[in-house]
């Protein structure tokens, strides 16, 4: 169905990323894997996948802070693929504090990699897809991008503004035969939640167990972690014809969290 397409799939080094790097892979589509990392094992992961699957998987240490290094990634993928057929938005960080006492360059951190990266990929990527009149975006943005939680403020706001821009560009590639979608997953459990469980025992004197249960899923009506497989089969869904008509969409994965 996807197969001989080609994606960039930003943050793929780890967790979310990678799921779907790895799944869109198997669906035949050739991968520009992306993130930071120790350099052997991403080339271990890049190789093994191109091994598995047959299909060209390449990496690009583009910095989703940096513009140039953004705007040089899609520039690659298009030399190496001819063409970005699916851009998957997931780089992502998260930092934790009061809103008075957060760090001026976290914020600015966060900002460039969780919203303006976006930006600068969607804007670089979308030429070559109008002239083929057919392009797949899909935002990997949050349950935060849509409700907010306390101490999360840089976060919140970034996944927001990443739901304006998901709305904006599909308006303005409507009439084309380019979607762009977001997702919103609650907690998925990855190296990022497995941070926030650290800090959060130490904070609150919890053991992770307690953390997991009475913090973290305390927001999830279904209470159990989103498996990182039903996201990126989500991902395949929408870069298929299937999903030609839904655009501009903010598709919740969260177990219930935004339904209250
Ligand atoms: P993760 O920490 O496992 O992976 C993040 C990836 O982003 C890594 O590959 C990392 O190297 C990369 N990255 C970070 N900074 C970068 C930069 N400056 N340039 C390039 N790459 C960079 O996190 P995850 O949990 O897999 O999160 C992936 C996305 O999903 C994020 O956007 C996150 O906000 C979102 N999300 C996660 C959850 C969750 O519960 N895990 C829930 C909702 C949304």
């Amino acid at each position: 169905m996807l197969k001989g397409l080609s994606a960039i799939v930003t943050g793929s080094t780890s967790g979310i990323g990678l799921g779907i790097a790895e799944t869109l892979a198997r669906a035949g589509v050739r991968v520009m894997l992306n993130g930071f990392g120790d350099a052997r094992q991403i080339e271990q992961q890049r190789a093994a996948l191109e091994a598995e699957t047959s299909v060209r998987v390449a990496y690009s240490p583009a910095d989703m802070t940096q513009p140039a290094q953004v705007r040089q990634m899609v520039i690659e993928a298009e030399e190496q693929f001819g063409a970005v057929d699916i851009l998957v938005n997931n780089a992502g960080i998260q930092f934790i504090a009061p809103v008075d006492e957060f760090p001026d360059e976290k914020w600015s951190q966060i900002l460039a990699v969780n919203l303006t990266s976006n930006f600068h990929t969607i804007k670089a990527a979308l030429p070559g897809m109008k002239r083929r009149n057919h392009g797949r975006i899909v935002n990997i943005t949050s349950a935060h991008g849509l409700v907010a939680s306390p101490y999360k403020s840089a976060y919140v706001a970034a996944k927001h503004g990443a739901l304006g821009l998901t709305k904006t560009v599909a308006l303005e590639v409507a009439e084309t035969g380019i979607t762009c979608n977001a997702i919103c997953p609650g907690y998925v459990r990855t190296p990022l939640v497995d941070g926030q469980i650290k800090e959060q025992a130490r904070a609150h004197r919890l053991s992770e167990q307690q953390v997991v249960e009475d913090v973290i899923l305390a927001s999830q009506p279904n209470k159990r972690f989103v498996g990182q497989q039903e996201l990126a089969d989500l991902v395949l869904f929408l870069c298929s014809d299937s999903a030609a008509s839904i655009t501009g969409a903010a598709l919740t994965m969260d177990g219930g969290w935004t339904a209250r």
